[in-house]
């Protein structure tokens, strides 16, 4: 029983071609595909309009794996946190924001962070494993779900715990399952600026938008909060970014944590707009979400700072937005993502991508 093939995880003509030789009509493959893909079906026993024999013998043969949802919080504001556990028991967080008549859902790409941003809980936490293909897709079918039917538009931000691209293996076959029901230009992939990663970005055929966190104005400072610079310079990073292929009508999103007194100052604005100049972008500002257990020294700077900052980055030509944190009340907000420990920690993994 262990040998069945996990058929979440795989697209649609993929599962398709592995069902083909065991049901009796060619079309047989794309109904099981629809079923699982387009109808998010979680066992066999809901594919109705086939034979109990035929379900039968796709139980015998196949699975349905994904990770299931251990606890839901719901926040004020009308975002939910899903914590979910893997099969053999890791749990990452995943977020579904709900905003009128459009759900966001942020997904989770690995258990816990290499990359080490002093800012961020999930880099706190450490190195965990990738996650599949079917733990990623897993993360959208869990939250799709519980959607209400007046929802009518999901957008993806990989936004979630870990870095997507030191897991472009793994992501890439995930964003192919998901393009089926979620159209790039709706997903969008964020990154610490893993060059070889943005790099592998650019040469896909149908690509994701691209957000670069950018959390600093200037290479020393962003070498302080984010190790991973020191391998990736900001001269080298903004090339590459001059350099992406951008569809029509699609910017570079760049997203800025603000700490107090470290970055949050109009001369830094200044820096940032000089940094981004020429290239198609919009900034997102994200006043940092305090943890004091992990990082008892950051604050967020005061409304009025924040406030500042953002209108002498909209002077200089730039599209701003404040992301006055979602689901800060149950810690689903940027930064706060942490899964919870798995008695055997996963070998962490390394900073190169595959
Ligand atoms: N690893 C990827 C994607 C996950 S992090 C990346 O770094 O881009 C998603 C976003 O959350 C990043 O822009 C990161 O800068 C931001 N973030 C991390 N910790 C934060 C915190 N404590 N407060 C606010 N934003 C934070
Ligand atoms: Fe990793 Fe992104 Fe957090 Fe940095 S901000 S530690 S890259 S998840």
């Amino acid at each position: 029983m262990n040998q069945r093939i996990n058929l979440v995880g795989r697209t649609s003509a993929e599962i398709a071609e592995l069902v083909a030789p065991h049901v009796d009509r060619p079309f047989r493959g794309r109904q099981v595909a629809r079923w699982i893909v387009e109808r998010n079906a979680s066992s066999f026993l809901e594919m109705t309009d086939l034979s109990k024999q035929l379900r039968a013998e796709l139980e015998r043969r196949f699975a349905i794996e994904e990770p299931e949802p251990v606890d839901i919080v719901q926040s004020a504001d009308g975002s939910s946190k899903y914590l979910v556990r893997c099969a053999d028991g890791v749990e990452v967080e995943c977020v579904s924001m709900r905003e009128g008549a459009k759900a966001t859902f942020c997904l989770s790409t690995q258990a816990g962070c290499a990359v080490g941003c002093t800012f961020c809980v999930t880099g706190a936490i450490g190195a965990g494993r990738n996650l599949k293909p079917h733990e990623i897709v897993g993360q959208y079918r869990v939250m799709v779900r519980e959607l209400e039917a007046s929802v009518e538009r999901v957008n993806i931000v990989f936004m979630g715990m870990g870095e997507p691209l030191l897991n472009t293996e793994n992501l890439g076959r995930a964003l192919q399952v998901l393009y089926e029901s979620v159209s790039p230009k709706r997903i969008t992939v964020s990154t610490a600026g893993i060059l070889p990663g943005i790099r592998w970005l650019a040469s896909l055929g149908k690509r994701p938008k691209l957000a670069v966190s950018l959390n600093a104005p200037d290479q020393v400072r962003r070498e302080d909060v984010m190790p991973i610079a020191r391998r990736y310079p900001l001269d080298e990073l903004f090339s590459t970014l001059r350099a992406f292929p951008l569809e029509r009508g699609r910017r570079i999103t760049f997203e800025y944590v603000l700490i107090r007194g470290f970055n949050d100052g109009g001369a830094d604005a200044a820096l940032v707009a000089g940094l981004l100049h020429g290239i198609p972008s919009k900034i997102n500002v994200i006043p940092l979400n305090e943890d004091p257990e992990h990082f008892p020294d950051l604050r967020r700077p005061d409304d009025d700072t924040i406030n500042r900052f953002a209108v002498r980055l909209r002077d200089s030509g730039q599209t701003v937005t404040v992301r006055w944190s979602k689901g800060a009340d149950v810690a689903a907000a940027c930064g706060q993502l942490r899964g919870r420990r798995s008695s055997s920690p996963a070998p962490p993994i390394s900073l190169q991508p595959r």
